[in-house]
């Protein structure tokens, strides 16, 4: 895990979430603060997804 990820842990500012973009990626932390999604067995294999929650 990096540090960043570790670091918005420990803050608060990810939030469970993410919704499937793969077969294989079913993100279900997302972090609000830089956008990263990943499943929260494997940090390091999360995306950036970038986009705009609200509708
Ligand atoms: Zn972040």
């Amino acid at each position: 895990m990096s540090e960043e990820l570790q670091a918005d842990l420990d803050s608060g500012r990810v939030v469970l979430g993410g919704c499937v973009i793969g077969p294989d990626f079913e993100p279900n932390r997302h972090c609000n603060e830089c956008l990263y999604e990943w499943e929260t067995a494997n940090p390091d294999s999360g995306e950036y997804v970038g986009y705009d929650e609200e509708e």
